[in-house]
Parts: C-alpha cells; structure tokens; sequence
C-alpha cells in the first residue's frame, strides 16, 4: 500500500516534490492544485496528475478555461494521508487551520516562520526527531545546504563557530515581476541574515552569524564559508568526510566547473529541470589555515529541498528509518550516482 500524497501549491517546489513523490515505491501523488488556470496548470495534467483548485471561489476560471479540475483543495486533503504544502511564503501558515480541521499532516517550507511546525527539519540532521510528528517544516533552500556541510563538519570533528556569506541569487529564472538587473544588494543590510538563527532552528548548538547579498543571476546561491573546528584536520580528512555523503558532490575548476554557469550546464545534460538536489563543494576551495576550515559551495535553490521533503513524509508517517528512507530516495533520484 502506498501513502497518499496531496501537493498543495503546484509551484517551483511543489511541482519537483509531485515528481520525487511519484518515484518512490512506497508513496503516490494522489493531486496537485493550482490557483489559476495557467500553463502549470496544462502541464501538471500532461504529465498525469489530478488537478484541484487551491482556491474554490477560483473553480469558474478553470471551467471557463476549458481545464477539468477534479475539486477543491478541501475534497483532495479528505483522501490525503499528508499534505506536502507547497503555496508561496507565509501562506502556508493560512492553510494550516484548514489542515487542522481535516486532521491530515502537512510538511511546510522554508518561507514560513518556524512556528508554523513542531520542528524544522533536515533530513541528514535531525530525521528521528520527525518521526510521528503531524507539522514538520523543511527548511529553506540556504538552509538546508548549510546544514547538511555543518552537520557532517560538526559530528566529525566538532564545530566552534561559523561565519558565512551567502550571495543570493536574486530571482528564480521564471520569476519575471521581481528583480535586480543592475547592483548588488546587501540583504538584510544589518547583521546577520536570517539563516544564521534558521540554522539554529534545526541545529541549535552551532554559533553561527551569517551576511547575505542578493546579486543579479537566477541560476544558483553561492555561500562561503568560515568554519572554526574544534579538532584539527587535514584539508584530506575534509574532503573525505564530503566525499562519502551522497548529496555532498564535489567539484573542481580543473574538470571546468568555474563558476554556477558551469554547474548549471553540466546538470542540464544529466537531469529533468537540471535539477541539482546535491550541495556542489569546490573541491578546490577547501582549505585549512590553523583550526579555520575554508570552502565554497553552490546551491541550487528551486531542487535542494526537494529530497528533504520525501524523507520528511517517510518521517512523520513512521515509514522507514532513517537510512532507509535516505537510501530510497538517493537511489529514486539519482543522487550520489555522479561524483565527479
Ligand atoms: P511558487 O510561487 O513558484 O509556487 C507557489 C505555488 O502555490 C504557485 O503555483 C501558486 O499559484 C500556488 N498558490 C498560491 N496561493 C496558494 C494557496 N492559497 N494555496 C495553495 N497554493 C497556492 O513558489 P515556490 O518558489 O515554489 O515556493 C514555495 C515555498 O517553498 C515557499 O515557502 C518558499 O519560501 C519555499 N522555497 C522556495 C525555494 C525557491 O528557491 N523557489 C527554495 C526553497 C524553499
């Protein structure tokens, strides 16, 4: 028997989780809703999905756009065994009563504050602490990439404090309302970032202050990072502990990877919406001076939550152990299998 699985929000996220759910062999998609009748809209129904309407007052523009909805949004999470939310920033957090009062579980993301849930989640971090649990919220893009790399730094060779620099990319690619075509934005201006304190929500013992800059490329986040050790290590001892965790992928400038264009056309060969689901390490960057552990990374924002999400459904509904269930999914999407 598989677990049901209702996609709130058939977005940049929503609609990448709808496709690593349908990979699983324990779980199935059983809808999608959108808001409007919009060329997501086609396409979530092309690629075999049952389409609802998030918002019910809306169900006369997918009539009148000659689209078959199969209902609301209230009739798909009656028949879900969880709902992955997947609505823009602080919507969720709307939605919630409506969960609540159909007593399904939900997954949130990371534009929600963290009280949305009874735990921030990553699934490397802090997987057993989401087992049962009804509200559970996958942590944002940033986030999850920082915590995987502090996590392994820190349960292998303790970590005293962090400071990094994320340089954003301002935009998703299809986001053409919002942007920075000419500048560079330190956001927020005052220290720190918030994903310093997000950090902390998943792994509440690290020191960590973050700064943030919003540069004009849709393509990948950049973060560099500063990380005090309380051990001392080689830059070997680093790379090996990076290169044994699937969704650590190292890369080098040597193979041709000089900068996120790189990246981004490499994944283009390999994978649906290149999406990249791995932290992309420079090889080449991590360096050790004294106890200070130096390295770059590059996240791709619209894919690196997206295997977080189905361990965190396997979590909450007590499907698998940890391992297990990380194992699944790396092997359903392919991650780990290129390490360059
Ligand atoms: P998006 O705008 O691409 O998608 C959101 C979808 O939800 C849209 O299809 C929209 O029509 C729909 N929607 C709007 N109102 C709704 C409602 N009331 N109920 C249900 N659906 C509704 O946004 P996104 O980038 O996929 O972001 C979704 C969440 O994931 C946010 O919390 C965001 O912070 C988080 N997140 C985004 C990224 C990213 O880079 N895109 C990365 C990590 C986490």
């Amino acid at each position: 028997m598989k677990v049901k699985v209702a996609i709130n929000g058939y977005g940049t996220i929503g609609k990448r989780v709808a496709d690593a759910v349908s990979k699983q062999d324990d779980m199935e998609v059983i809808g999608v809703t959108k808001t409007k009748p919009d060329f997501e809209a086609k396409m979530a129904i092309k690629r075999g999905y049952k389409l609802y309407c998030a918002i019910p007052e809306n169900l006369e523009l997918f009539e009148s756009a000659g689209i078959k909805v199969e209902g609301t949004v209230e009739e798909l999470i009656e028949k879900a065994d969880i709902v992955v939310d997947c609505s823009p920033g602080k919507v969720g957090a709307q939605n919630k009563p409506m969960y609540e009062k159909a007593g399904v579980k939900a997954i949130f993301q990371g534009g929600e504050k963290k009280d949305v849930a009874e735990l921030s989640f990553n699934a490397l971090a802090n997987y057993e602490k989401a087992v049962g649990k009804n509200y559970v919220r996958v942590v944002s893009c940033n986030t999850t990439g920082l915590v995987r790399v502090l996590y392994l730094l820190d349960t292998n060779f303790g970590v005293e404090k962090v400071r990094a620099v994320m340089i954003r990319r301002v935009v998703d690619p299809k986001e053409d309302k919002k942007g920075l075509v000419n500048g560079i934005m330190p956001d927020p201006v005052k220290l720190p970032s918030h994903h310093g304190p997000d950090v902390q929500t998943v792994l509440p013992h690290i020191d960590i202050t973050t700064v943030a800059f919003k540069v004009p490329t849709t393509l990948m986040h950049v973060h560099s990072l500063n990380v005090q050790l309380k051990e001392k290590v080689s830059e070997d001892d680093v790379i090996d502990v990076f290169e044994k965790e699937p969704r650590i992928l190292l890369v080098s400038k040597d193979d041709g990877f000089t900068s996120t264009a790189k990246i981004i056309e490499w994944a283009r060969e390999l994978r649906l919406r290149y999406d990249i689901f791995e932290n992309v390490v420079w090889r080449d960057s991590i360096a050790v001076v004294g106890n200070e552990l130096y390295f770059t990374q590059a996240i791709h924002q619209e894919a690196i939550v997206v295997p977080e999400n189905v361990d965190a459904i396997r979590a909450m509904l007590e499907m698998a152990e940890k391992e297990e269930s990380i194992r699944k999914t790396n092997e359903s999407l392919e991650i780990g299998r290129f390490q360059i």
